[in-house]
């Protein structure tokens, strides 16, 4: 039996094996570009490309720049850092900063529309401002994410705030090369995992992402956030381009405030009828077959889906908008859903553990909405999802359907598409140019 490799031992295989570039490209946007990104776009940029820019030389005189954070200047308390411990209350935390009982009622009364304080989390940061250790504290400021803190004065009127922080946004690029697979290409790299599902999402009506293949190459533009100088998160992923074999497959993100979502190159809409699958992050585990050797009969009998191994209580997606037709139970499919998408196809899914809220026939589902979680239940043996697809009453193999492509977009966007294409087309290009210098942490890629 296999055991599961360690996550070190990942990371040490990938560093060998990986062939990657990053690259900051935001120079590139500066200057008469910028006139083809859309406003919010716009100001995102020209919002980083302020804050890159050199302080002022301030000559020789002395300047003290007071420290500031939560909006004080922190010089001037005591500062106790700590995270919320379990079983630990706001009225704990503020009766050892000899905070009395009646501000402490003032305290939870002010919160009321502000933040529950019954939701402090385990492991939270919070920070105590204090003057003087000995006495009361002046304010505490607890973290319930990265994006915003909440101050509750101590003194005075007691009062309590919630605060964003800033947000910067930087557009980033990033390229890479599969060896084992596209989780690894991405993690293995130091970039997010939220980045490998965002581009998942862009291509997902393009690439079946089971059937990916050593050295496939893909490239990125995307918006990398930051607080402080921090990365937090990922943002919109503008641009993708992948490469399988000879086939190539870019994704353009475009939002003229009519429309938004993904394109192809000529603008025609990526989002298809149909999902490529059901699960994310699966591998299917046995095809659709007319003759397949059933694991649990013990004797021949068609395969009419596919199977995709999932961890359990992974989510399942409908693979396109439709009614629920049925979601129930038989000895065989376990708990299953069919959905009826039009008066051509059906679609369904076997073995869930448990179906998603909502989900009973007559609901109407969206392409993409989840309608149940991966389980085992009927003849399985083990988690997966076993998926069918009904063509005019008839199962079909769904790997091997064919479905025109969707409208391109109205003639009167085609130039604003267009002059936007081929700004992420440059960008994507450049990602790739940039590895090949060198000027990265990329390893080289190709033979001598
Ligand atoms: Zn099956």
């Amino acid at each position: 039996m296999d055991l599961p490799e360690s996550f070190t031992q990942i990371l040490q295989r990938n560093r060998n094996l990986l062939k990657i570039g990053i690259s900051t490209i935001s120079a590139l946007l500066i200057g008469g570009t910028l006139f083809y990104f859309s406003a919010d776009i716009k100001e995102k940029l020209q919002a980083s490309l302020v804050a890159s820019e050199k302080p002022i030389e301030l000559g020789s005189f002395p300047v003290t720049v007071p420290t500031l954070k939560y909006g004080f200047a922190i010089d001037t308390f005591q500062l106790l850092e700590r995270t919320i411990r379990p079983g630990q209350y706001l009225g704990d935390i503020l009766l050892a900063q000899q905070v009395d009982y009646p501000s402490i009622e003032q305290i939870v009364a002010n919160s009321k529309d502000v933040f529950d304080v019954k939701h402090l989390r385990v492991g939270k940061p919070y920070t105590i401002l204090t003057k003087d250790s000995t006495q009361r504290a002046e304010y505490l400021i607890y973290e319930p994410n990265v994006y915003e803190y909440v101050v509750f004065e101590l003194k005075g009127e007691n009062k309590v705030s919630r605060h964003e922080r800033e947000v910067t946004t930087e557009i980033k690029s990033a390229t890479g090369t599969l060896e084992t697979s596209l989780w690894n290409a991405i993690v293995g790299q130091g970039l997010s995992y939220d980045l490998a599902d965002k581009m998942e999402d862009a291509l997902q009506w393009s690439i079946d992402f089971h059937h990916l293949q050593k050295n496939d190459e893909f490239r990125l533009v995307y918006e990398q956030k930051f607080i402080e100088g921090e990365e937090v998160g990922i943002g919109q992923v503008h641009a993708a381009y992948y490469k399988t074999g000879n086939n190539e497959y870019h994704a353009i993100y475009f939002d003229n405030g009519k429309t938004d979502g993904y394109y192809d190159l000529e603008g025609r809409p990526m989002k298809r009828g149909f999902l490529k699958s059901p699960v994310k992050y699966s591998r299917i585990s046995s095809y659709y077959n007319l003759n397949r050797f059933h694991p649990i009969l013990k004797r021949a009998r068609p395969h009419y889906g596919t199977d995709y191994a999932a961890p359990y209580g992974t989510p399942i997606y409908a693979v396109g908008d439709g009614v629920v037709l049925k979601a129930s139970y038989t000895k065989g499919n376990g708990n299953f859903v069919k959905i009826k998408h039009d008066d051509t196809y059906q679609t369904q899914y076997l073995h869930m553990q448990k179906f998603a809220q909502g989900i009973k026939s007559g609901a109407h589902v969206k392409q993409g909405q989840v309608i149940g979680y991966v389980g085992s239940t009927g003849l399985a043996t083990g988690p997966h999802v076993c998926f069918r697809f009904w063509k005019k009453g008839k199962q079909v193999n769904h790997l091997n359907l064919k479905f025109p492509p969707a409208k391109p977009l109205p003639e009167e966007d085609m130039p604003s598409f267009t002059a936007l294409r081929d700004q992420y087309l440059a960008m994507l290009e450049k990602a790739s140019t940039v590895k090949a210098e060198g000027a990265s942490v990329s390893v080289e890629k190709g033979n001598p």
